[in-house]
């Protein structure tokens, strides 16, 4: 898996998530405010909600960035924890090709795709529930 590309494509689907959001509202919500003030007569209510508008667009944006980095965290755990990770971390508990958990020793570890976009598994052991490591989709 191409972690670099993956980023790129995190970066690129939350820019434009950023970019319809913030055309919609804060560029109708400026233009609404100024509707309110500049139009053939003053309105403070289309200067009220312009502007509730704007501050809701902004609310948002942050909103977006936020889960945005915590996207891009979650995917960096994923590209660390993998199996030559827990390899070189745990040596006792990988020998001749054989994985065994590294809290309770128990050799029966359960595969579960992550789903939700990350292309991922995740190897939990099946006797007590920990999360031993990780690896790409299709890659197993
Ligand atoms: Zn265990």
């Amino acid at each position: 898996m191409d972690y670099d590309q993956v980023r790129r494509n995190i970066y690129n689907a939350f820019l434009f998530q950023k970019c319809i959001v913030g055309a919609f509202t804060l560029g109708f919500g400026f233009l609404i405010a100024l509707g309110g003030i500049v139009g053939q007569s003053f309105s403070a209510g289309l200067l009220i909600f312009g502007a509730l508008l704007f501050v809701f667009g902004l609310r948002c944006i942050k909103g977006i960035s936020q889960n945005e980095k915590e996207q891009v965290a979650r995917f960096a755990t994923l590209e660390e924890k993998n199996f030559d990770w827990y390899r070189n971390s745990f040596p006792e508990n990988v020998q001749s090709g054989r994985v065994s958990c590294r809290n309770c020793g128990s050799r029966r570890i359960n595969i579960r795709g992550l789903g939700d976009r990350t292309y991922h598994c995740e190897h939990k052991c099946a006797g007590c529930g920990q999360t031993l490591y990780y690896s790409p989709e299709g890659n197993l």
